[in-house]
């Protein structure tokens, strides 16, 4: 139940929707973008859609069409626009993928629309617990953080684990213990709170939400776990992804996004990848490595071994989701068991598309 600070804080409403440019086709420029050469072990390519710099995801899930309000639209699409145009950007100014792809997550962390950073759910003890990792598909060096507490962008402190310690992996205290020895400003909770993740998280207790938007809101909802992929100039390629998980998951409990090989995976040789849904299943799956194997070693091509695993695999093994994949030519696959998959890209012309609803979003 939540602390007389919180319930305070419930009074506060909803932070206002994000500001920014509309429309699901918007061109950002033109780019010195990567002309990708083919790698003479690779499999021919599927169909997917070509020609991709950097793809983003706002989680698996079902959003049927007129689930949302105008307004609702909107602000999904102008998150994943201005994500996109940040890591286009900076892949244009010649800035390795690592650098996009972190910088596009920051960008749905920060946005309350997504279950990441801002907008993260609860869990059962009415606190957020953040989860994510980054992957660099040139030397598959790579980051993690779980279940960290007061850090605003978790991605980034998943950075500066792969860059500034030892490790791979950090948990809990000590991530964030790790993220203030590193000059990381510390996070109060507070900071995380949102109503429509409130009412989420009293709708999964058994009691009604709060507010109609409330009631709206868990009606439509997309899972709102966020990646990103990217290829660079110099035809690397990096994964992201970051979370707060599962609504009223178990205090501790950690799914996949932050686990490298299930949630998040990058090999320049094969593909970048970060997936959303049922975590325990794609931890089980070990779905993002999976991918790659298929890949590597089936010389399956992108789409192929992407719906092998999301289409396939996983729902086998009892759970469904999606996953988005960029081959290292460029290729993105976005296939999903759920009705849909919140997703984006921008290609290297600069043109951007969003994909919100089930039907713009057709299983591959
Ligand atoms: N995969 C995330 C988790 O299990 C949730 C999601 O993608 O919706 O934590």
């Amino acid at each position: 139940m939540p602390s007389p600070k919180r319930s305070l804080l419930i009074s506060a409403g909803v932070a206002a929707l994000v500001a920014g440019l509309s429309g699901s086709q918007l061109a950002a420029g033109a780019a010195a973008v990567p002309t990708a050469t083919v790698p003479a072990e690779a499999a021919a390519p599927g169909p997917g859609v070509r020609g991709v710099v950097l793809a983003v995801h706002g989680g698996a899930g079902s959003l049927p069409r007129g689930s949302l309000t105008p307004e609702q639209e909107k602000a999904y699409r102008d998150g994943l626009t201005r994500a996109l145009r940040t890591g286009y950007e900076l892949i244009k100014d010649g800035r390795p993928a690592l650098d996009a792809v972190e910088k596009a997550v920051n960008v749905l962390e920060d946005d309350p629309n997504f279950n990441a950073g801002k907008g993260a759910v609860f869990n059962t003890d009415a606190e957020h617990e953040l989860d994510a990792s980054i992957m660099n598909g040139k030397d598959r060096r790579s980051g993690a953080v779980a279940g960290v507490h007061h850090t605003k962008n978790p991605i980034s402190l998943a950075r500066m684990v792969m860059e500034k310690s030892p490790h791979v992996f950090m948990a809990g205290k000590g991530a964030d213990d790790f993220a203030l020895r590193n000059g990381v400003p510390f996070t109060p909770q507070d900071y995380f709170w949102t109503q429509r993740r409130w009412d989420q998280l009293m709708a999964a207790k058994g009691n009604p939400p709060a507010s109609a938007a409330g009631a709206k809101a868990g009606r439509s909802e997309a899972g709102g776990t966020v990646g990103a992929i990217a290829l660079d100039g110099d035809r690397d390629i990096a994964a992201a992804t970051s979370t707060g998980g599962l609504t009223n998951k178990q205090v501790g409990r950690v799914g996949d996004s932050p686990v490298i090989g299930a949630g998040t995976y990058a090999d320049n040789r094969t593909v970048a990848v970060s997936c959303t849904g049922t975590g325990e299943v794609f931890i089980r799956g070990v779905a993002a490595h999976d991918i790659s194997a298929l890949m590597e070693y089936a010389r399956m091509p992108v789409t192929k071994a992407a719906a092998t695993v999301v289409n396939q695999k996983i729902p086998a093994l009892g759970a469904t989701g999606g996953a988005i994949a960029l081959d290292a030519r460029g290729t993105l696959a976005a296939p999903h068991s759920t009705k849909g998959i919140i997703n984006g890209y921008v290609t290297r012309d600069g043109e951007i598309t969003t994909r919100l609803y089930d039907d713009e979003t057709p299983p591959e």
